[in-house]
């Protein structure tokens, strides 16, 4: 891989973000390096700001130091970074994924041992397209009182994200495909994306493919998850359904994602900024450390993505040290501690 210095040295661009940003990447970033020290692996971290702190520090958003450290190391670990709700700059992560062309936003769906849920053996896999749909931003006032959103889907968008579920889903045994629309109302946007998944799932007849109208999605998803294995989604349709689904597992401290494109990868947690338990020990930073474990795969480094995801089941099975937002009581320092001593091999 073009990101690798040598081997076993990964260069990680690395944005702590908002919010809880710093607190969760902050103990991603202790995590890895430990367990790096135990694989012999070494992670050289150059940090960036990005979105209002870059700002004030740089006079953008996003400083081209960090387009050009992502184009040279091809993999990113990112924090939330905040984005202003109604006006001011556009969002930084549909930017990111935007400018890298990072059109798969997959992420998994799994329950953590030790984590009682109403749901238990959740194992979903959302697969979202990351580049198109209502997020191209295309939005113009017509006369004053009438506003104008375009929803922009293309035959080539939809096609790449379809192949991508279908390839996930033939190198994963997973059986099932379901591709969530609207295409009773948005019968050309919807129905061209529709078009293109079942195109794309004639080349895969081991895979079962099914169709299914957003807002039953929901209910379904509510009444019985298991009856999903990959759910194959637009951009907003995708963002609405992850937030669903963490709650199946414990909510958004804990549901980890991946932004894929050819070239680059930026691994990113589903959850936002948390303003408002930011700076309280309180975080969880299960959902970026289960990023950071994708992130592993992705690298080749899959022994130390199992001893990582070891440690993390062993501290939530036992259930001493879990955080706030999962039944506990530990702050995210003492949590952190205790995945750093179960890796080390300690008691944790
Ligand atoms: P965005 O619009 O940026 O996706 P959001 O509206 O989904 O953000 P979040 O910032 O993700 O909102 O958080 C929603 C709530 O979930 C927060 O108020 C917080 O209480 C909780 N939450 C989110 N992430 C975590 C976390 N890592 N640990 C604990 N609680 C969290």
């Amino acid at each position: 891989m073009s990101h690798n210095v040598s081997p076993r040295n990964y260069n990680i661009t690395l944005i702590a973000g908002d919010g809880i940003g710093p607190e969760v990447s902050g103990a991603v970033v202790r995590i890895l390096n430990a367990a790096g020290d135990a694989a012999g692996v070494k992670f050289a971290w150059e940090p960036y700001s990005a979105g209002a702190a870059a700002f004030e520090k740089h006079g953008a958003y996003i400083p081209p130091e960090l387009y050009q450290s992502i184009e040279r190391n091809r993999v990113a670990l990112k924090g939330p970074v905040t984005t202003p709700v109604g006006g001011g700059f556009s969002s930084i992560n549909v930017t990111l994924r935007k400018r890298f062309e990072l059109y798969a936003n997959f992420r998994p769906i799994r329950n953590l041992p030790g984590l009682e849920s109403r749901y238990p053996g959740v194992d979903l896999v959302i697969v979202r397209e990351n580049t198109e749909g209502e997020y191209v931003g295309l939005e113009h006032e017509v006369v004053p009182g009438v506003v104008e959103s375009l929803k922009i889907i293309t035959e080539k968008g939809s096609t790449r994200i379809a192949k991508f579920a279908f390839e996930y889903a033939a190198r994963n045994r997973r059986a099932k495909i379901h591709a969530i629309h609207k295409a009773n109302i948005m019968k050309m946007s919807d129905g061209l994306f529709l078009r293109c998944a079942r195109e794309v799932a004639k080349g895969y007849p081991q895979i079962a493919y099914a169709e299914h109208i957003i807002d039953n999605t929901c209910m379904q998803l509510v009444m019985n998850p298991y009856q999903y294995d990959t759910l194959l989604l637009e951009n907003l349709y995708g963002d609405i359904v992850s937030d669903l689904c963490a709650a199946f597992i414990g909510g958004l401290g804990l549901a980890p994602g991946a932004n894929l494109g050819a070239e680059c990868a930026i691994f990113e947690a589903v959850h936002g900024s948390a303003p408002d338990i930011a700076g309280k020990d309180l975080a969880n930073p299960t959902a970026l450390l289960q990023s950071s474990i994708l992130m592993l795969r992705h690298l080749g480094e899959a022994g130390m993505a199992d001893q990582v995801q070891g440690a993390l089941e062993s501290v939530y099975r036992e259930r001493r040290f879990l955080t706030r937002d999962v039944g506990g009581s530990a702050g995210t320092s003492a949590f952190v501690d205790a995945v750093v001593a179960a890796l080390e091999g300690g008691e944790c």
